[in-house]
Protein backbone atom coordinates (compact mmCIF):
# COMPACT_ATOMS: atom_id res chain seq x y z
CA UNK A 1 0.00 0.00 0.00
CA UNK A 2 1.80 2.81 -1.17
CA UNK A 3 -0.73 5.84 -0.99
CA UNK A 4 0.46 9.41 -1.82
CA UNK A 5 -1.07 10.94 1.05
CA UNK A 6 0.07 10.90 4.16
CA UNK A 7 -1.53 11.29 7.61
CA UNK A 8 0.24 13.78 10.44
CA UNK A 9 0.00 12.70 13.77
CA UNK A 10 0.79 14.51 16.56
CA UNK A 11 1.18 14.38 20.29
CA UNK A 12 2.77 15.46 23.21
CA UNK A 13 4.58 12.33 23.90
CA UNK A 14 5.42 9.67 22.11
CA UNK A 15 6.95 6.17 23.33
CA UNK A 16 9.27 5.19 21.04
CA UNK A 17 11.66 2.98 22.80
CA UNK A 18 13.01 2.56 26.31
CA UNK A 19 16.37 4.53 26.70
CA UNK A 20 14.34 7.54 25.34
CA UNK A 21 12.10 9.11 27.92
CA UNK A 22 9.57 11.36 26.00
CA UNK A 23 6.45 10.00 27.54
CA UNK A 24 4.75 10.22 31.17
CA UNK A 25 2.57 7.14 30.68
CA UNK A 26 -0.74 5.88 29.22
CA UNK A 27 -0.62 8.50 25.95
CA UNK A 28 2.78 8.37 25.20
CA UNK A 29 2.67 4.44 24.89
CA UNK A 30 -0.02 4.10 23.49
CA UNK A 31 1.18 7.12 20.81
CA UNK A 32 4.00 5.02 20.17
CA UNK A 33 2.29 1.47 20.24
CA UNK A 34 -0.15 3.44 17.30
CA UNK A 35 2.94 4.49 14.88
CA UNK A 36 4.66 0.89 15.62
CA UNK A 37 1.53 -0.68 14.12
CA UNK A 38 1.43 2.13 11.13
CA UNK A 39 4.56 0.73 10.28
CA UNK A 40 3.83 -2.75 10.49
CA UNK A 41 0.81 -2.02 8.46
CA UNK A 42 2.89 0.42 6.00
CA UNK A 43 0.48 3.21 6.37
CA UNK A 44 1.74 6.37 5.29
CA UNK A 45 2.20 7.91 8.92
CA UNK A 46 4.66 11.28 9.96
CA UNK A 47 4.69 11.95 13.66
CA UNK A 48 5.32 14.80 15.13
CA UNK A 49 6.49 15.87 19.08
CA UNK A 50 8.87 17.60 21.23
CA UNK A 51 12.44 16.38 22.24
CA UNK A 52 11.65 16.80 25.80
CA UNK A 53 15.79 16.92 26.17
CA UNK A 54 15.14 16.73 30.30
CA UNK A 55 12.99 13.90 29.84
CA UNK A 56 9.97 12.98 32.23
CA UNK A 57 11.90 12.78 35.14
CA UNK A 58 13.41 10.33 37.10
CA UNK A 59 11.82 9.07 40.27
CA UNK A 60 13.56 8.97 43.66
CA UNK A 61 11.28 8.32 46.75
CA UNK A 62 12.86 8.27 50.05
CA UNK A 63 12.35 6.50 53.40
CA UNK A 64 8.91 8.25 54.20
CA UNK A 65 7.38 7.30 50.72
CA UNK A 66 7.69 11.10 49.20
CA UNK A 67 8.33 10.97 45.70
CA UNK A 68 11.18 13.15 44.34
CA UNK A 69 11.91 14.23 40.93
CA UNK A 70 15.21 14.80 39.07
CA UNK A 71 15.56 15.29 35.85
CA UNK A 72 16.64 12.32 33.04
CA UNK A 73 19.99 13.07 31.53
CA UNK A 74 20.16 11.87 28.07
CA UNK A 75 21.26 12.59 24.61
CA UNK A 76 18.91 13.58 21.63
CA UNK A 77 21.78 12.91 19.37
CA UNK A 78 22.68 9.24 20.43
CA UNK A 79 19.16 8.48 19.16
CA UNK A 80 18.20 10.61 16.61
CA UNK A 81 19.01 12.19 13.46
CA UNK A 82 19.42 16.21 13.23
CA UNK A 83 17.66 17.56 10.45
CA UNK A 84 18.86 20.70 8.48
CA UNK A 85 15.41 22.77 7.73
CA UNK A 86 14.16 25.28 10.75
CA UNK A 87 11.09 26.18 11.46
CA UNK A 88 9.97 29.56 13.64
CA UNK A 89 7.20 30.62 15.63
CA UNK A 90 6.00 34.18 16.79
CA UNK A 91 5.86 33.77 20.76
CA UNK A 92 4.74 36.99 22.15
CA UNK A 93 6.56 39.07 19.35
CA UNK A 94 10.34 37.04 19.62
CA UNK A 95 10.67 34.64 16.66
CA UNK A 96 11.72 31.38 17.90
CA UNK A 97 13.53 29.11 15.64
CA UNK A 98 12.86 24.92 15.42
CA UNK A 99 15.03 22.10 14.52
CA UNK A 100 13.61 18.37 14.04
CA UNK A 101 15.84 15.66 15.00
CA UNK A 102 14.28 11.98 13.05
CA UNK A 103 13.63 9.17 14.96
CA UNK A 104 12.54 6.30 12.47
CA UNK A 105 9.88 3.55 13.19
CA UNK A 106 10.60 0.49 11.33
CA UNK A 107 7.46 -1.93 10.59
CA UNK A 108 7.97 -5.46 10.31
CA UNK A 109 8.82 -5.55 6.73
CA UNK A 110 11.16 -2.55 7.15
CA UNK A 111 8.43 -0.10 6.33
CA UNK A 112 9.73 3.49 7.90
CA UNK A 113 7.52 5.44 10.15
CA UNK A 114 9.07 9.58 10.57
CA UNK A 115 8.96 10.85 14.00
CA UNK A 116 10.55 14.38 14.37
CA UNK A 117 11.26 15.61 17.59
CA UNK A 118 11.22 19.35 17.68
CA UNK A 119 13.98 21.21 19.54
CA UNK A 120 14.04 24.93 20.54
CA UNK A 121 17.51 24.50 22.12
CA UNK A 122 19.70 26.74 19.60
CA UNK A 123 22.31 29.20 19.77
CA UNK A 124 20.04 31.76 17.65
CA UNK A 125 17.46 31.64 20.16
CA UNK A 126 16.83 33.68 23.42
CA UNK A 127 18.42 32.03 26.30
CA UNK A 128 14.63 31.34 27.90
CA UNK A 129 13.36 30.06 24.81
CA UNK A 130 16.28 27.40 24.51
CA UNK A 131 15.04 25.57 27.55
CA UNK A 132 10.99 25.78 26.57
CA UNK A 133 10.94 21.71 24.64
CA UNK A 134 13.03 20.71 27.67
CA UNK A 135 10.60 18.93 30.24
CA UNK A 136 7.18 17.31 29.27
CA UNK A 137 4.14 18.96 31.37
CA UNK A 138 6.86 21.28 33.37
CA UNK A 139 6.64 24.89 33.96
CA UNK A 140 3.76 27.54 33.84
CA UNK A 141 0.63 27.98 31.93
CA UNK A 142 2.54 30.56 29.84
CA UNK A 143 5.56 27.36 29.62
CA UNK A 144 2.84 25.06 28.66
CA UNK A 145 0.82 27.30 26.23
CA UNK A 146 4.27 28.08 24.09
CA UNK A 147 5.26 23.96 24.30
CA UNK A 148 1.64 23.56 22.64
CA UNK A 149 2.34 26.73 19.95
CA UNK A 150 5.72 25.01 18.96
CA UNK A 151 3.75 21.28 19.11
CA UNK A 152 0.69 22.62 16.73
CA UNK A 153 2.18 25.80 14.81
CA UNK A 154 5.76 24.61 14.58
CA UNK A 155 4.50 21.31 13.33
CA UNK A 156 2.95 21.67 10.49
CA UNK A 157 5.63 24.57 9.52
CA UNK A 158 8.47 21.70 9.89
CA UNK A 159 6.30 19.46 8.33
CA UNK A 160 6.10 22.30 5.28
CA UNK A 161 9.74 22.80 5.65
CA UNK A 162 10.97 18.90 5.25
CA UNK A 163 8.89 18.61 1.95
CA UNK A 164 5.79 17.08 3.28
CA UNK A 165 3.43 18.75 1.36
CA UNK A 166 1.14 15.95 0.52
CA UNK A 167 -0.99 15.45 3.81
CA UNK A 168 -4.55 14.60 3.90
CA UNK A 169 -4.93 14.38 7.51
CA UNK A 170 -4.02 15.91 10.49
CA UNK A 171 -4.52 13.78 13.71
CA UNK A 172 -4.45 15.77 16.92
CA UNK A 173 -3.73 12.91 19.96
CA UNK A 174 -5.29 15.02 22.46
CA UNK A 175 -6.33 18.87 22.64
CA UNK A 176 -2.10 19.28 23.21
CA UNK A 177 -1.91 19.57 19.56
CA UNK A 178 -4.92 21.73 18.54
CA UNK A 179 -3.07 25.07 17.66
CA UNK A 180 -2.50 23.31 14.21
CA UNK A 181 -5.60 23.54 13.32
CA UNK A 182 -5.10 27.30 13.31
CA UNK A 183 -1.92 26.74 11.28
CA UNK A 184 -3.73 24.57 8.63
CA UNK A 185 -6.70 27.42 8.08
CA UNK A 186 -3.79 30.32 8.17
CA UNK A 187 -2.74 28.28 4.61
CA UNK A 188 -5.98 27.76 3.17
CA UNK A 189 -7.09 31.34 3.60
CA UNK A 190 -3.87 32.39 1.76
CA UNK A 191 -4.36 29.46 -0.31
CA UNK A 192 -7.57 31.71 -0.96
CA UNK A 193 -5.99 35.10 -0.24
CA UNK A 194 -8.56 36.09 1.84
CA UNK A 195 -8.18 37.30 5.24
CA UNK A 196 -11.05 36.48 7.36
CA UNK A 197 -11.94 33.04 7.38
CA UNK A 198 -15.22 32.15 5.48
CA UNK A 199 -16.89 28.91 5.63
CA UNK A 200 -15.47 27.58 3.15
CA UNK A 201 -11.96 27.27 4.85
CA UNK A 202 -13.36 26.14 8.18
CA UNK A 203 -15.02 23.02 5.83
CA UNK A 204 -11.47 22.90 4.31
CA UNK A 205 -9.78 22.69 8.24
CA UNK A 206 -12.43 20.37 9.30
CA UNK A 207 -11.95 17.98 6.13
CA UNK A 208 -8.29 17.77 7.02
CA UNK A 209 -8.55 17.76 10.69
CA UNK A 210 -9.32 14.38 13.08
CA UNK A 211 -8.87 14.57 16.96
CA UNK A 212 -9.12 11.85 19.28
CA UNK A 213 -9.87 12.63 23.11
CA UNK A 214 -8.27 10.75 26.02
CA UNK A 215 -9.87 11.46 29.37
CA UNK A 216 -12.87 12.86 30.80
CA UNK A 217 -10.82 14.15 33.91
CA UNK A 218 -11.09 17.94 33.33
CA UNK A 219 -7.29 18.31 34.34
CA UNK A 220 -6.57 16.46 31.12
CA UNK A 221 -8.28 19.51 28.87
CA UNK A 222 -6.17 22.44 28.69
CA UNK A 223 -7.54 25.46 29.40
CA UNK A 224 -5.39 29.05 28.83
CA UNK A 225 -6.87 32.37 29.86
CA UNK A 226 -7.43 34.33 26.73
CA UNK A 227 -5.11 37.29 27.66
CA UNK A 228 -2.22 35.13 27.88
CA UNK A 229 -2.83 33.08 24.12
CA UNK A 230 -3.03 36.58 23.20
CA UNK A 231 0.36 37.81 24.44
CA UNK A 232 1.83 35.00 23.28
CA UNK A 233 0.25 33.71 20.08
CA UNK A 234 -0.71 37.42 18.95
CA UNK A 235 -2.77 38.00 15.51
CA UNK A 236 -3.88 37.27 13.39
CA UNK A 237 -3.91 33.55 14.75
CA UNK A 238 -5.83 34.70 17.80
CA UNK A 239 -9.01 36.31 15.75
CA UNK A 240 -9.31 33.12 14.52
CA UNK A 241 -10.04 31.25 17.84
CA UNK A 242 -11.42 33.85 19.65
CA UNK A 243 -15.24 32.85 18.62
CA UNK A 244 -14.06 29.58 20.92
CA UNK A 245 -13.35 31.25 24.14
CA UNK A 246 -15.61 30.79 26.86
CA UNK A 247 -15.33 31.96 30.41
CA UNK A 248 -12.20 34.09 29.28
CA UNK A 249 -9.94 30.43 28.09
CA UNK A 250 -10.07 28.94 25.04
CA UNK A 251 -9.97 25.56 26.15
CA UNK A 252 -7.70 22.96 23.37
CA UNK A 253 -10.23 20.48 23.58
CA UNK A 254 -13.03 22.52 21.98
CA UNK A 255 -10.38 24.05 19.63
CA UNK A 256 -10.00 20.78 18.41
CA UNK A 257 -13.92 19.63 18.15
CA UNK A 258 -14.82 23.23 16.01
CA UNK A 259 -12.35 22.39 13.34
CA UNK A 260 -12.35 18.86 13.35
CA UNK A 261 -14.86 16.13 11.05
CA UNK A 262 -13.85 13.18 12.96
CA UNK A 263 -13.65 12.61 16.91
CA UNK A 264 -13.56 9.55 19.20
CA UNK A 265 -13.24 8.48 22.65
CA UNK A 266 -10.80 5.51 23.25
CA UNK A 267 -13.29 2.76 24.33
CA UNK A 268 -16.88 2.53 23.95
CA UNK A 269 -18.00 3.68 27.05
CA UNK A 270 -15.44 6.91 26.97
CA UNK A 271 -17.14 7.63 23.78
CA UNK A 272 -20.21 7.57 25.64
CA UNK A 273 -19.07 9.80 28.15
CA UNK A 274 -17.59 12.30 25.82
CA UNK A 275 -21.20 12.71 23.69
CA UNK A 276 -22.64 13.64 27.27
CA UNK A 277 -19.57 16.19 27.82
CA UNK A 278 -19.46 17.36 24.49
CA UNK A 279 -22.99 17.64 23.37
CA UNK A 280 -23.54 19.27 19.54
CA UNK A 281 -20.62 17.28 18.33
CA UNK A 282 -20.97 13.60 16.75
CA UNK A 283 -18.00 11.98 18.45
CA UNK A 284 -17.04 7.81 17.65
CA UNK A 285 -15.11 5.48 19.53
CA UNK A 286 -12.38 3.44 18.77
CA UNK A 287 -10.72 1.42 21.37
CA UNK A 288 -7.10 1.22 22.35
CA UNK A 289 -4.78 -1.25 22.05
CA UNK A 290 -1.32 -1.99 22.30
CA UNK A 291 1.27 -3.21 20.02
CA UNK A 292 1.59 -6.88 20.29
CA UNK A 293 4.85 -7.91 19.73
CA UNK A 294 6.53 -5.05 21.80
CA UNK A 295 4.30 -5.86 24.71
CA UNK A 296 4.86 -10.03 24.49
CA UNK A 297 7.36 -10.94 26.67
CA UNK A 298 10.66 -13.26 25.47
CA UNK A 299 9.03 -16.95 26.20
CA UNK A 300 5.53 -15.86 24.91
CA UNK A 301 7.30 -14.97 21.34
CA UNK A 302 8.73 -18.22 20.99
CA UNK A 303 5.67 -20.17 22.19
CA UNK A 304 3.43 -18.04 19.35
CA UNK A 305 6.15 -18.56 17.16
CA UNK A 306 6.03 -22.31 17.24
CA UNK A 307 2.15 -22.68 17.54
CA UNK A 308 1.22 -19.14 15.78
CA UNK A 309 3.30 -18.74 12.98
CA UNK A 310 2.56 -15.20 11.58
CA UNK A 311 0.85 -13.59 14.70
CA UNK A 312 3.46 -10.59 14.67
CA UNK A 313 1.83 -9.57 11.13
CA UNK A 314 -1.73 -10.73 11.97
CA UNK A 315 -2.67 -10.52 15.64
CA UNK A 316 -5.79 -11.77 14.91
CA UNK A 317 -3.89 -15.40 14.71
CA UNK A 318 -3.84 -14.70 18.17
CA UNK A 319 -7.33 -16.17 18.60
CA UNK A 320 -5.71 -20.14 17.40
CA UNK A 321 -4.20 -19.59 21.00
CA UNK A 322 -7.11 -22.02 22.45
CA UNK A 323 -5.49 -24.81 20.42
CA UNK A 324 -2.03 -24.25 23.19
CA UNK A 325 -1.50 -26.60 25.55
CA UNK A 326 -2.48 -25.03 28.81
CA UNK A 327 0.89 -26.30 30.03
CA UNK A 328 2.96 -24.76 27.76
CA UNK A 329 1.07 -21.30 28.74
CA UNK A 330 1.86 -22.17 32.09
CA UNK A 331 5.66 -22.55 31.77
CA UNK A 332 5.70 -19.62 29.32
CA UNK A 333 4.35 -17.50 32.06
CA UNK A 334 6.76 -19.16 34.80
CA UNK A 335 9.59 -18.10 32.82
CA UNK A 336 8.33 -14.62 32.35
CA UNK A 337 7.66 -14.62 36.25
CA UNK A 338 10.84 -16.21 37.01
CA UNK A 339 12.67 -13.17 35.03
CA UNK A 340 10.45 -10.86 36.86
CA UNK A 341 10.57 -11.88 40.65
CA UNK A 342 14.08 -11.86 40.01
CA UNK A 343 14.28 -8.32 39.00
CA UNK A 344 12.05 -7.51 42.10
CA UNK A 345 14.41 -9.04 44.75
CA UNK A 346 17.39 -7.68 42.93
CA UNK A 347 15.87 -4.00 43.11
CA UNK A 348 14.63 -4.48 46.40
CA UNK A 349 16.00 -7.77 48.20
CA UNK A 350 12.39 -8.23 49.65
CA UNK A 351 12.77 -12.19 48.77
CA UNK A 352 9.69 -12.80 46.81
CA UNK A 353 9.37 -16.29 45.74
CA UNK A 354 7.79 -16.72 42.17
CA UNK A 355 5.61 -19.68 43.34
CA UNK A 356 3.50 -17.70 45.52
CA UNK A 357 0.30 -15.44 43.75
CA UNK A 358 1.56 -12.07 42.68
CA UNK A 359 -0.59 -9.72 41.99
CA UNK A 360 0.50 -6.10 40.11
CA UNK A 361 -0.54 -2.38 40.37
CA UNK A 362 1.60 0.12 37.69
CA UNK A 363 0.62 2.60 36.06
CA UNK A 364 0.32 6.52 36.60
CA UNK A 365 0.18 7.01 40.47
CA UNK A 366 -3.05 9.48 39.70
CA UNK A 367 -5.84 10.12 42.12
CA UNK A 368 -8.44 8.73 40.51
CA UNK A 369 -6.90 5.12 39.80
CA UNK A 370 -7.40 4.91 43.50
CA UNK A 371 -4.30 2.82 43.69
CA UNK A 372 -4.69 1.91 47.12
CA UNK A 373 -7.64 0.56 47.29
CA UNK A 374 -6.33 -3.04 47.50
CA UNK A 375 -5.07 -1.74 51.05
CA UNK A 376 -7.36 0.27 52.56
CA UNK A 377 -8.24 -3.49 54.69
CA UNK A 378 -5.25 -4.34 56.10
CA UNK A 379 -6.99 -6.97 58.40
CA UNK A 380 -8.66 -8.40 55.45
CA UNK A 381 -6.20 -9.21 53.42
CA UNK A 382 -4.16 -10.84 56.43
CA UNK A 383 -7.15 -13.11 57.09
CA UNK A 384 -7.78 -13.78 53.39
CA UNK A 385 -3.52 -15.04 53.15
CA UNK A 386 -4.39 -16.89 56.72
CA UNK A 387 -7.10 -19.07 55.14
CA UNK A 388 -6.93 -19.19 51.21
CA UNK A 389 -2.69 -18.79 50.93
CA UNK A 390 0.03 -16.77 50.28
CA UNK A 391 -0.19 -13.56 48.29
CA UNK A 392 2.49 -10.65 47.41
CA UNK A 393 2.34 -7.86 46.02
CA UNK A 394 4.13 -5.46 43.24
CA UNK A 395 3.14 -1.32 42.78
CA UNK A 396 4.88 0.96 40.75
CA UNK A 397 4.20 4.14 39.00
CA UNK A 398 5.15 7.89 39.11
CA UNK A 399 2.93 10.84 40.40
CA UNK A 400 3.39 13.99 38.20
CA UNK A 401 5.35 16.37 40.35
CA UNK A 402 2.59 18.60 40.88
CA UNK A 403 0.31 16.34 41.99
CA UNK A 404 0.12 15.95 45.96
CA UNK A 405 -2.80 13.61 45.42
CA UNK A 406 -0.92 11.29 43.49
CA UNK A 407 2.21 11.37 45.75
CA UNK A 408 0.12 11.28 48.76
CA UNK A 409 -1.11 7.69 47.75
CA UNK A 410 2.74 6.37 46.78
CA UNK A 411 2.70 7.42 50.37
CA UNK A 412 0.06 5.36 51.50
CA UNK A 413 1.47 2.54 49.88
CA UNK A 414 4.80 3.26 51.59
CA UNK A 415 3.13 3.28 54.91
CA UNK A 416 1.21 -0.03 54.32
CA UNK A 417 3.92 -2.18 53.89
CA UNK A 418 5.35 -2.67 57.36
CA UNK A 419 1.59 -3.23 58.01
CA UNK A 420 1.25 -5.84 55.94
CA UNK A 421 4.38 -7.32 56.52
CA UNK A 422 5.57 -10.26 57.37
CA UNK A 423 2.69 -12.40 56.27
CA UNK A 424 2.39 -10.16 52.94
CA UNK A 425 5.48 -9.00 50.85
CA UNK A 426 4.99 -5.80 49.37
CA UNK A 427 7.22 -3.71 47.54
CA UNK A 428 6.80 -0.53 45.34
CA UNK A 429 9.03 -0.25 42.56
CA UNK A 430 10.17 3.20 41.39
CA UNK A 431 10.59 4.60 37.72
CA UNK A 432 7.78 2.64 36.09
CA UNK A 433 8.45 3.50 32.44
CA UNK A 434 8.86 1.24 29.16
CA UNK A 435 11.12 -1.60 30.17
CA UNK A 436 9.64 -1.98 33.56
CA UNK A 437 6.37 -2.18 31.77
CA UNK A 438 7.48 -5.42 29.71
CA UNK A 439 8.64 -7.35 32.19
CA UNK A 440 5.89 -6.35 35.39
CA UNK A 441 2.73 -6.79 32.71
CA UNK A 442 4.28 -10.38 31.89
CA UNK A 443 5.58 -11.45 34.94
CA UNK A 444 2.72 -11.10 37.89
CA UNK A 445 -0.09 -13.30 37.90
CA UNK A 446 -3.34 -10.81 38.23
CA UNK A 447 -3.08 -7.58 36.57
CA UNK A 448 -5.08 -4.66 38.62
CA UNK A 449 -6.64 -1.53 38.01
CA UNK A 450 -8.97 -0.01 40.40
CA UNK A 451 -10.05 3.20 38.51
CA UNK A 452 -13.06 5.52 39.47
CA UNK A 453 -15.70 5.02 36.79
CA UNK A 454 -15.51 6.88 34.29
CA UNK A 455 -12.51 8.60 34.50
CA UNK A 456 -10.44 5.78 32.81
CA UNK A 457 -10.71 6.60 29.32
CA UNK A 458 -9.42 3.47 28.56
CA UNK A 459 -6.81 1.74 30.10
CA UNK A 460 -3.93 -0.11 28.18
CA UNK A 461 -1.73 -1.85 30.48
CA UNK A 462 -4.34 -5.00 31.16
CA UNK A 463 -3.80 -5.27 27.63
CA UNK A 464 0.03 -6.06 27.59
CA UNK A 465 -0.86 -8.38 30.31
CA UNK A 466 -3.70 -10.36 28.46
CA UNK A 467 -1.17 -10.90 25.35
CA UNK A 468 1.00 -12.40 28.07
CA UNK A 469 -1.36 -14.58 29.61
CA UNK A 470 -2.42 -12.00 32.93
CA UNK A 471 -5.82 -12.01 33.57
CA UNK A 472 -7.14 -8.79 34.70
CA UNK A 473 -9.14 -8.41 37.82
CA UNK A 474 -10.08 -4.86 37.50
CA UNK A 475 -13.32 -2.17 38.12
CA UNK A 476 -15.65 -2.20 35.15
CA UNK A 477 -14.49 1.17 33.17
CA UNK A 478 -12.82 1.99 29.85
CA UNK A 479 -11.34 -1.22 27.91
CA UNK A 480 -11.76 -3.36 30.60
CA UNK A 481 -16.22 -3.57 29.90
CA UNK A 482 -15.60 -4.85 26.85
CA UNK A 483 -12.94 -7.28 27.85
CA UNK A 484 -13.97 -8.56 30.85
CA UNK A 485 -15.92 -11.94 30.78
CA UNK A 486 -16.18 -12.90 34.21
CA UNK A 487 -14.25 -16.20 35.45
CA UNK A 488 -13.18 -16.27 31.18
CA UNK A 489 -10.63 -13.69 30.43
CA UNK A 490 -10.78 -12.46 34.54
CA UNK A 491 -12.95 -10.62 37.27
CA UNK A 492 -14.93 -7.44 37.63
CA UNK A 493 -14.58 -5.57 40.90
CA UNK A 494 -17.87 -3.98 41.78
CA UNK A 495 -20.68 -3.27 39.60
CA UNK A 496 -20.46 -1.75 36.22
CA UNK A 497 -22.54 1.40 37.69
CA UNK A 498 -21.09 3.36 40.67
CA UNK A 499 -23.69 3.25 43.58
CA UNK A 500 -25.91 6.11 42.97
CA UNK A 501 -25.48 8.14 46.22
CA UNK A 502 -23.21 5.40 48.39
CA UNK A 503 -19.70 5.05 48.65
CA UNK A 504 -18.17 3.82 45.28
CA UNK A 505 -14.95 2.89 47.33
CA UNK A 506 -16.80 1.01 50.52
CA UNK A 507 -18.23 -0.98 47.68
CA UNK A 508 -15.28 -1.92 45.68
CA UNK A 509 -13.41 -2.63 48.66
CA UNK A 510 -15.53 -5.44 49.58
CA UNK A 511 -16.38 -6.80 46.09
CA UNK A 512 -12.24 -6.81 45.44
CA UNK A 513 -11.80 -8.89 49.00
CA UNK A 514 -15.01 -11.29 48.50
CA UNK A 515 -12.84 -12.44 45.51
CA UNK A 516 -9.92 -12.39 45.96
CA UNK A 517 -10.74 -15.02 49.43
CA UNK A 518 -13.55 -16.77 47.95
CA UNK A 519 -12.48 -17.11 43.87
CA UNK A 520 -9.11 -16.12 42.59
CA UNK A 521 -6.36 -17.21 45.20
CA UNK A 522 -8.33 -20.75 46.35
CA UNK A 523 -8.41 -21.26 42.21
CA UNK A 524 -4.69 -20.05 41.90
CA UNK A 525 -3.84 -22.72 44.67
CA UNK A 526 -6.54 -25.52 44.35
CA UNK A 527 -7.61 -25.18 40.54
CA UNK A 528 -4.33 -24.43 38.46
CA UNK A 529 -5.92 -26.31 35.38
CA UNK A 530 -9.09 -23.79 35.51
CA UNK A 531 -6.46 -20.95 35.89
CA UNK A 532 -4.50 -21.70 33.13
CA UNK A 533 -7.34 -21.66 30.95
CA UNK A 534 -8.79 -18.21 31.62
CA UNK A 535 -5.03 -17.41 31.08
CA UNK A 536 -5.00 -19.24 27.35
CA UNK A 537 -8.40 -17.26 27.38
CA UNK A 538 -6.85 -13.92 28.39
CA UNK A 539 -4.33 -14.58 25.02
CA UNK A 540 -7.03 -15.71 22.49
CA UNK A 541 -10.09 -13.53 23.29
CA UNK A 542 -8.41 -10.35 24.58
CA UNK A 543 -4.83 -10.74 22.96
CA UNK A 544 -6.44 -11.09 19.44
CA UNK A 545 -8.50 -7.55 19.85
CA UNK A 546 -6.94 -5.00 21.81
CA UNK A 547 -3.82 -4.72 19.98
CA UNK A 548 -2.80 -1.37 17.96
CA UNK A 549 -3.08 -3.56 14.29
CA UNK A 550 -7.05 -4.01 14.83
CA UNK A 551 -7.30 -0.19 15.91
CA UNK A 552 -4.86 1.08 13.04
CA UNK A 553 -7.16 -0.07 10.89
CA UNK A 554 -9.78 1.39 12.34
CA UNK A 555 -8.67 4.34 12.03
CA UNK A 556 -7.62 4.09 8.49
CA UNK A 557 -11.33 3.29 7.79
CA UNK A 558 -13.10 5.50 10.08
CA UNK A 559 -10.53 8.96 9.83
CA UNK A 560 -7.76 8.35 7.98
CA UNK A 561 -8.97 7.32 4.43
CA UNK A 562 -12.00 8.12 3.71
C1 LIG B 1 0.96 0.84 29.37
C2 LIG B 1 1.61 1.84 30.25
C3 LIG B 1 0.84 2.78 30.94
C4 LIG B 1 -0.67 2.82 30.84
O1 LIG B 1 -1.28 2.21 31.93
P1 LIG B 1 -2.84 2.21 32.15
O2 LIG B 1 -3.25 0.81 32.22
O3 LIG B 1 -3.44 2.88 30.94
O4 LIG B 1 -3.08 2.95 33.38
C5 LIG B 1 1.49 3.70 31.75
N1 LIG B 1 2.83 3.69 31.90
C6 LIG B 1 3.60 2.80 31.25
C7 LIG B 1 5.07 2.83 31.44
C8 LIG B 1 3.02 1.84 30.41
O5 LIG B 1 3.79 0.95 29.77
Amino acid sequence: MDLPQRVAYFSMEIGLQSAVPTYSGGLGILAGDTLRAAADLEVPVVAITLVHRKGYFYQKIDETGMQHAEPVEWSPDDFLEEMTPRAQVTLAGREVNIRAWRYAIDGINGYPVPVYLLDTNLEENDEADRSLTDRLYGGDLHHRLRQEIILGIGGVRMLRALGYNNINRWHMNEGHASFLTLEVLQEELEKNGNSKPTEQEINAVREQCVFTTHTPVPAGHDKFPREIVEQELGSPQIDNCRKLTTDGKLNMTDLALHFSHYVNGVAKKHGEVSRTMFSGYVIDSITNGVHAATWTSPPFHDLFDKHIPGWREDNFALRSALGIHREEIWEAHMTAKRTFIDAVNRLTNAGMDANVLTLGFARRAATYKRADLLVSDIARLKSIVATQGPIQIVYAGKAHPADGGGKDIIKRIHEAIPQLAPEIKMVYLKNYGFSLGQIMTAGVDIWMNTPRRPMEASGTSGMKAALNGVPSFSVLDGWWIEGCLEGVTGWSIGEEEPPEDGDESAGDAQSLYEKLEHTIVPMYYKERKYFASIMRQCIALNGSFFNTHRMMQQYVLNAYFC
